[in-house]
């Protein structure tokens, strides 16, 4: 029944892969240009993760967005697709509007164009893959997957911004992100355990860094907010911040704000605090003391702002890690468990170290999981199921 592309087009990188469409998400390849803008380098992975084929662009002026993706398009659909039936493109904001997938045409495009100001660095690189493959394939479907979609149901009280009415009408309210990771996370919970429907805080822990409080496989309360610059410490984002902190840099430290904006974004979190680096493996293999302290205060905003999302939820029984960090960084994990540990919560440090799918003593009160996320195959799932070909979300 052909193949499904599934792209997450950032500023720099444009990751990819593709999945046959029937059994639906049957990985087939995968992979990423990285450094777009500099020197662009392409890897492919096959389905078991490993590298296939690598290739640069050392001419950086002529490689550009646009090229690179309509030349791997050309690759894909030469090499890994008989027939590609569709697209399926990550798309960070859906405003109030889009909360479900939806099939892109001009309407919809210029509805998602006028979301670009609510998350700057990443929307309109992910429009912009849109209309390349729309210019490049006219006729061929492209489905939206959008970041907020999941978190769309939460009580009212959890999306207010304290802001005069007039600001919320105007769209100022919090969204929360990441939720195509945690759709995916809450259909493996439901799978691995059928029994499934307690209160359960996920942690997606990439570069990018949220938790999301769910209930019964609903998201019920998000550390993101407005933008995903709120919340916990990232890789080169703040996270939380005292807005009269904003207000300090544009009116005391005299920053235009395109300079708070790369300040916010690029220049802290992890690598502001550590004068070192944005990766958590370097930050935990160092023995720098502000490397110390980046990872102490990653581990004290999650169990804070963990805490936070506990009274959203009247109390917890389970705990999930993810992305890379969650997955990866077993000393993190253990970590946030101590931080934990009034709640009753155990880790079983044997069964950390080796990443088990569950990492909590048997004696503890909440239930910690690791579970790698997989937000390609939920946006290929999706994109199944608009152009009507989904059967089921099989495991490769
Ligand atoms: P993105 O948000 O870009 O998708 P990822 O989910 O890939 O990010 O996570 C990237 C983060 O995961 C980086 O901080 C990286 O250092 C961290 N990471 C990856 N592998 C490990 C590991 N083995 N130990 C600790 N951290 C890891």
């Amino acid at each position: 029944m052909g193949e499904i592309l599934c792209l997450n087009a950032g500023s720099s990188s444009l990751k990819f892969a593709v999945f046959a469409s029937v059994p639906v998400a049957r990985r087939i390849v995968a992979g990423q240009i990285e450094d777009i803008g500099l020197e662009p380098h392409l890897i492919l992975r096959d389905a078991e993760g490993a590298t296939i084929a690598e290739q640069r662009w050392p001419e950086a002026n002529k490689a550009t967005h646009e090229t690179l993706l309509v030349t791997l398009l050309d690759q894909i659909e030469e090499q890994f697709a008989r027939e590609l039936v569709a697209v399926g493109h990550r798309v960070v904001h859906g405003g109030s509007d889009f909360t479900a997938p939806v099939r892109i045409d001009s309407d919809v495009l210029s509805r998602l164009d006028a979301l670009c100001p609510l998350a700057p660095l990443h929307q309109s690189h992910n429009l912009s893959a849109v209309r390349t493959i729309m210019a490049a394939r006219p006729g061929l479907p492209q489905i939206a997957c959008f970041d907020t979609a999941f978190h769309h149901g939460q009580p009212a009280v959890a999306t207010r911004l304290a802001l005069p009415r007039v600001l919320t009408a105007a769209g100022m309210r919090r969204y929360g992100f990441h939720g195509i990771s945690y759709e995916y996370i809450a259909r493996r919970l439901g799978e691995l355990d059928p029994r499934f429907g307690g209160r359960v805080i996920v942690a997606h822990l990439g570069n990018g860094a949220s938790l999301c409080a769910m209930q019964n496989g609903r998201s019920v309360d998000t550390t993101m907010g407005f933008t995903a610059l709120d919340g916990l410490v990232m890789g080169t984002r703040c996270g939380a911040l005292d807005p009269g902190a904003v207000l300090f840099l544009l009116q005391e430290k005299n920053m235009i704000p395109d300079a708070v904006e790369h300040l916010l974004y690029n220049e802290s979190g992890l690598l502001g605090v550590s004068g070192l680096s944005s990766d958590m493996r370097v930050l935990l293999d160092s023995d720098a003391p502000f490397a110390r302290e980046a990872i102490e205060l990653f581990v004290w905003q999650i169990a804070r702002q963990a805490s936070a999302l506990i009274a959203s939820l009247g109390g917890l029984d389970g705990l999930v890690f993810t992305a890379g960090i969650g997955e990866n960084a077993p000393a993190i994990r253990s970590l946030v468990g101590q931080r934990l540990g009034w709640l009753g919560l155990e880790i079983d440090e044997k069964a950390n170290d080796r990443g088990d799918p569950v990492i909590s003593a048997p004696s503890s009160r909440v239930t910690v999981r690791v579970i790698p996320t997989d937000e390609e195959r939920m946006i290929a799932f999706h994109t199944a199921e608009r152009i009507g070909c989904a059967r089921t979300m099989a495991k490769n």
